[in-house]
């Protein structure tokens, strides 16, 4: 049984080490035990997959992938964790603990001596959730399943569909790369201390080869189309793509037309087909 989901041992840990959970570092340790099987189970975890986690925290989540995994490697910004860490995870071998920013990993380099698909399974700091998961999906690394729990409000804009208000450059980011589903969402008070808003458990299941799912040749230009359509999303998709592209008018008219896509729309209101069709004129 997992103690750790007790906000009473929370309590005592934090207390016994002198540490205060860090608002900075998105320090809301998860104390509840539905939600933590509701992480586990999304991820599906058995014995010879290789699990990635950012932010252990106190260890809760990284004891239950320890239990299921062949190996669990975590990755922790708060060096402060250290001792409390090594009670927690003391009677785990499988658990590769390392120090560092994860935003500023090598993960194909960190993953290089274990054996894919991988799985990334994190109740991921707040302040950094965007570019974390962009990283992780653009690092090229083969991976099955991603698990996050996610403020609410990111859970919403990675499922929204195009054209909704919620749309944006991630929704498409995850959507090009996986199948995404949210499995639950988590009210405040199953985090210790609780956050302001609800989160919710993300379920990301990668596509084999997403370039070749959407047929798309160009996965470079597919990406800088889609940051210039939602960076300036008051334009037109004409005038955002040429400002955004740094390519001239007539040429992003003709691509347009090429696809039957009038010049006039939002480029927030088109899905991944046509953003692929679009670069797949201009290639
Ligand atoms: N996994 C634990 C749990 O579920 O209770 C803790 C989750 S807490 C929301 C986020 C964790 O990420 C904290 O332990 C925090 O110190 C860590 N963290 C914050 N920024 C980080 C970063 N840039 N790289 C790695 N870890 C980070």
């Amino acid at each position: 049984m997992n103690d750790l989901v007790r906000p009473s041992r929370v309590s005592e840990l934090l207390r016994a080490y002198g540490l205060n959970p860090s608002k900075g570092l998105g320090q809301n340790f998860l104390v509840d035990r539905h939600a933590l099987e509701k992480i586990v189970g999304a991820a599906d975890v058995h014995d010879e997959d290789v699990c990635l986690e950012i932010g252990p925290g106190l260890g809760t989540l990284t004891r239950e992938l320890a239990e299921r995994a062949r190996t669990v490697l975590a990755i922790e910004k708060d060096k402060k964790l250290t001792p409390v860490l090594a009670e927690t995870l003391a009677d785990y071998a499988n658990i590769e603990l390392q120090f560092s920013d994860a935003l500023e990993v090598d993960y194909r380099k960190l993953l290089e001596p274990y054996s894919p698909p991988f799985k990334v399974v994190a109740n991921l700091p707040y302040y950094v959730t965007t570019p974390l998961i962009m990283q992780l999906l653009e690092t090229g690394i083969k991976w099955g399943k991603m698990v996050f729990l996610v403020q609410r409000e990111v859970a919403e804009r990675m499922t929204a569909r195009p054209g909704t208000e919620a749309c944006g450059s991630l929704s498409l980011a995850v959507q090009y790369y996986a199948q995404v589903k949210t499995i639950a969402v988590i009210p405040p008070n199953a985090f210790f201390p609780p956050p302001k808003v609800s989160s919710a458990v993300v379920l990301l299941e990668g596509r084999d080869k997403p370039g070749q799912h959407f047929g798309l040749v160009n996965e470079k230009l597919f990406f800088a189309l889609i940051r210039a359509a939602f960076g300036q999303r008051r334009k037109t998709l004409l005038n955002a793509l040429s400002a955004g592209l740094d390519v001239p008018k007539a040429d992003i008219q003709r691509a347009l037309a090429g696809c039957g896509i009038p010049e006039s729309l939002r480029g927030e209101t088109l899905g991944i087909e046509s953003f692929v069709k679009i670069a797949n004129q201009l290639t």
